[in-house]
């Protein structure tokens, strides 16, 4: 006998001594003289060979355990997170993590891009380690860094945590905003030109026939003025920028007549919703999370909206204030309008905090200076085929393209986000227009294309 089979043997005569095979065939024979066969044979088999297993009414009561303990679960680990918030570190406490963390981000040979890792020197760490901005926020350095330090492959790795962190800690932050500003050759102290809102009638409808782009749709990023920001906010400031902002929308006009929604007040299912309509936002990725963006979540977040969806203002998503213009077609002009209009209004209620060289400031430093992504979501069959000059095109153009789920995530069905890849050093003006001439060029290379096509 082969070992195979040998083992074989062994494994039925065992199923036999356990009375495994007996218990299923009388479970098949039960089947069998059954004269209404049961569409789920499976789980007519399930229920006569289990004696102890729960029938349908304890199954329903379990199941209501079940979810009531997740919910429980859910609560105090929200009220973990809360209490966690409120730990304040002593300075030894603050060293020692520094200094583990910067330990663990150089010592690492696989991921060795961030920007945090370029620029942070043993010198510059030593320097600042215990330097704190002023109180009460008093942040230190290692509340800009700890997500960097814990996520190796963040392309930059750090956040201000409050406004003062970019004067404080400059030495690390001016050359991380230069060179991803890519103003490396800019030996000027001002990098971000005063706000330019233009004129607007010269923004477009840049595809009025509805054959390519599927939607379009624009954001900047505000902070309020004395409050820090996210890594950094108690959960009583959280509240204070949701008060400020539903303040601020009541003298909204026309079109941007709205309502303010707090998270905590929408059902889960509701806020999925509006997640995937783009109207709400969900906790996000990994970094944002070790930086400490959603603590005391859900407090504070919230967006006030209009009716037509066209016209949000997001609290508390990452920076305090993001201000988005949309339409479900190319009307590149009409969402230009609508955001120059909300963000003006918005501007005689708040005071926005902005930096003598890099313009409005936001934790993350790759969304300073005008804050503002300008994107269309659109279809481009023939020219996203041929990925060389899709590329070659958009870098000439100061284009970005990614995937329509948001940054970082992959291209599918031929649609692409394609937006402006600066945002600082331009107008705001500028950098729209430039999207919109980018945008006309794609669109005309897609239409030299179909017509090559057609004639060859
Ligand atoms: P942001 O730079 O504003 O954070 P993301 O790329 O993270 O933008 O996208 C945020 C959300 O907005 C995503 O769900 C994305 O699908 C949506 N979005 C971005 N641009 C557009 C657009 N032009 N049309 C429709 N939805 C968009
Ligand atoms: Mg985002």
């Amino acid at each position: 006998m082969t070992s195979i089979e040998s083992k074989r043997v062994q494994y039925r005569k065992y199923l036999e001594r356990a009375g495994v095979i007996d218990a299923l065939s009388k479970a098949l024979i039960k089947l069998y003289e059954e004269q209404n066969k049961p569409e789920d044979a499976i789980r007519f088999v399930r229920k006569f060979m289990c004696e102890s297993c729960p029938d349908d009414a304890q199954y329903d009561l379990m199941k209501n355990d079940l979810d009531e303990a997740k919910t429980t679960i859910a609560r105090l680990e929200q009220e973990l997170e809360r209490l966690r918030g409120q730990i304040k570190k002593s300075p030894e406490e603050y060293q020692e993590l520094t200094m583990a963390g910067y330990k663990s981000l150089i010592d690492d040979e696989e991921y060795v891009s961030s920007l945090l890792r370029k620029y942070l020197t043993p010198e510059l760490l030593e320097e600042y380690m215990l330097v704190t901005t002023p109180s009460p926020v008093d942040a230190y350095l290692y509340d800009c860094a700890v997500s960097g330090f814990e996520h190796h492959d963040a392309p930059v790795g750090i956040y201000a945590a409050d406004a003062e962190c970019y004067d404080v800690f400059t030495k690390l932050f001016d050359p991380i905003i230069r060179e991803y500003h890519g103003q490396e050759e800019n030996d000027s102290d001002v990098l971000q030109k005063d706000v330019d809102w233009g004129n607007v009638d010269e923004i477009e409808n840049l595809d009025a026939e509805r054959k390519y782009i599927l939607s379009t749709r624009i954001r900047l990023s505000r902070n309020i003025e004395g409050l820090p920001f996210f890594p950094k906010l108690t959960e009583k400031q959280l509240i204070e920028v949701e008060d400020k902002i539903r303040a601020a929308t009541e003298t909204m006009d026309g079109e941007l007549i709205g309502t303010y929604l707090t998270m905590g007040d929408i059902d889960t299912e509701t806020q999925q919703e509006m997640v995937k309509r783009n109207v709400l936002f969900a906790r996000g990725e990994g970094y944002l999370q070790t930086a400490g963006c959603y603590r005391f979540w859900p407090t504070g977040r919230g967006v006030y909206h209009n009716p037509a969806e066209t016209f949000m203002i997001w609290s508390n998503e990452e920076d305090h204030v993001r201000v988005i213009s949309a339409a479900q077609c190319g009307d590149l002009g009409d969402v230009y309008q609508r955001l120059v209009t909300g963000i003006q209004e918005l501007e005689k209620n708040l005071t926005f905090i902005r930096h003598p060289s890099y313009g409005n400031l936001t934790a993350c430093p790759t969304n300073l200076g005008t804050t503002l992504r300008a994107s269309v979501h659109i279809r481009l069959p023939l020219l996203s085929k041929d990925e060389e000059r899709l590329k070659a095109m958009s870098e000439e153009l100061s284009l970005s393209i990614h995937g329509t789920g948001g940054e970082h995530t992959p291209i599918e069905d031929g649609v692409m986000d394609i937006s402006n890849k600066r945002r600082m050093g331009f107008t705001e003006f500028e950098l729209v227009k430039s999207l919109q001439d980018g945008i006309v060029a794609l669109i005309n290379a897609e239409e030299e294309l179909e017509i090559a096509g057609q004639e060859g």
